[in-house]
């Protein structure tokens, strides 16, 4: 299985083979690697999921796409150790909100929220091939909160690894920018940059850009373009799924939704066979993407802060990668449409490519008032906490106009509570406590830089930081 940039126009790259691809992140040309051509599942083969440890899904849907590049049992050995981390034997257990109704908690990492899902796989991957190819590496990370926690608990303290974790400032959860800066492991540096978090992911993008920096530092990428993450992310679409009837009869999905990279990983789901009838993407007041699908616009606001900041996102990176699929693979068209988008913030999205996302995308964007009526709303009729994402969901979900006789719709739970306890104690009256106990976040001390949100100036502190 090779794999080739969303930007690709036939001469200029050459694919490349998964472990390749794991390490590269973004493309050479500002693209995202995709695979070749879809791998999939027989409804036999999906149907063999059922009952079976996440843990061989996980290997099962990992080993199409490493497709021998990884030995089986090496891969299934990972996904054991990567999911034994989590705190429930099921690792993403799906429960009931009311008839029709179901949620995926993927929140039972680590880090209590679903970036660990793939992080502690993506550690153990990148600590194979390294070790495999001698090699270190500096990997810089722009999170809206729950990537930098996730990625730091999973890579800090590995030999062969730097990581850099990049926040915007003012714009995160205690417990969020806590899980991150008070970790002792001298691998990691974590950056409050003086931004928004587009304008994190826009100096990810300026420092790949500059292949001068790129070989200098060693840089690589754990943000949702990097392809393991999505592929390690459709897994739990197969559990969820398998458990609530699939293949036999389909599911929906609503996904909370911010760089689209979880959604993203629904579509792959799909493209492999899983019989899914509806992805809701679920926005908070950034509604890029609900916009997107409504009325063929993508179109870049301005970011606004809500109670749900890992999706206060307005250029969503891993739109690019569906943007690719519906323009019939044409790395040419996307290329041309997302170099453009760097400039004026808008595609119109082509009239075809449109009616291809509308097949199994739908959009829905919840205000402020509504996501905590939803977390209310929840409390009151299932005794059940959940995190304000994932209320932006179930608010979509509650709004959806599906039959939900023959097709359970499952909101996609991806933090815990515990990780926004002001949001969810102003919304319900009840503070949510952690699930085990709070590892002492609150008292240990925190070690972080702060810089103004510019390129050149965090290049300049990684170089330094990759040299140390
Ligand atoms: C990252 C995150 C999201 C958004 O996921 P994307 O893949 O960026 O769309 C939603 N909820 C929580 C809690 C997150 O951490």
């Amino acid at each position: 299985m090779k794999y080739v940039s969303t930007r690709a126009d036939g001469a200029s790259l050459q694919p490349i083979g998964f472990l390749d691809a794991v390490l590269a992140g973004l493309a050479p040309d500002g693209g995202l690697y995709v695979p070749e051509t879809w791998p999939s599942f027989t409804p036999e083969e999906i149907a063999a999921f059922a009952g079976r440890p996440y843990a061989e899904v996980a290997a099962a849907v990992l080993g199409r796409f490493a497709d021998g590049e990884i030995a089986d049992d090496l891969l299934l050995e990972m996904c054991t150790e990567a999911y034994a981390s989590f705190a429930h034997s099921a690792t993403c257990p799906v429960t009931q909100l009311a008839p029709g109704l179901f949620m995926a908690e993927l929140f039972h990492g680590p880090t209590l929220a679903f970036k660990d899902v793939a992080m502690q796989l993506l550690a153990r991957l990148y600590d194979h091939i390294l070790g495999a190819r001698g090699r270190t590496l500096t990997i810089v990370c722009a999170t809206s909160g729950d990537t930098g926690g996730a990625a730091v608990e999973a890579f800090r303290g590995r030999s062969n690894v730097r990581i850099c974790a990049m926040f915007p400032e003012g714009r995160i959860s205690d417990v969020q920018r806590r899980f991150m800066t008070t970790v002792e492991d001298a691998n990691v540096a974590c950056l409050s940059l003086q931004g928004s978090f587009d304008d994190c992911q826009a100096i990810l993008k300026a420092m790949f850009a500059d292949g001068q920096f790129v070989r200098a530092v060693d840089l690589s990428a754990v943000n949702s373009i990097n392809f393991a993450r999505i592929a390690a992310q459709a897994v739990y679409y197969f559990t969820t799924a398998v458990a609530l009837g699939a293949p036999h009869r389909p599911v929906a999905f609503a996904v909370p939704t911010g760089n689209f990279g979880d959604a993203f990983a629904g579509y792959v789901a799909h493209r492999m066979g899983l019989p899914i009838e509806k992805i809701l993407v679920a926005t908070n007041a950034n509604d890029i993407m609900a916009r997107a699908f409504e009325d063929g616009r993508y179109s870049r606001g301005n970011v606004a802060a809500t109670q749900s900041p890992a999706m206060d996102i307005q250029v969503a990176s891993n739109f690019e990668r569906l943007y690719f699929e519906c323009v019939r693979r044409d790395g040419v068209e996307t290329g041309r449409a997302f170099r453009a988008f760097g400039e004026t913030g808008v595609i119109d999205i082509p009239p075809v490519a449109r009616a291809a996302m509308a097949e199994l995308f739908g959009g829905a964007s919840t205000g402020e008032d509504d996501t905590a009526r939803a977390m209310l709303a929840t409390l009151n009729e299932t005794g059940r906490l959940i995190d304000p994402h994932t209320a932006v969901a179930v608010s979509a979900a509650r709004r959806a106009t599906l039959d939900h006789e023959t097709t359970p719709l499952i909101v996609l739970s991806t933090a815990h509570p515990a990780k926004f306890p002001e949001a969810v104690s102003a919304a319900t009256g009840v503070t949510p406590t952690f699930p085990r106990g709070d590892r002492g976040l609150g008292d240990k001390a925190e070690r972080f830089d702060r810089l103004p949100a510019d390129a050149a100036t965090v290049m300049e502190y990684v170089r330094g930081f990759a040299a140390r």
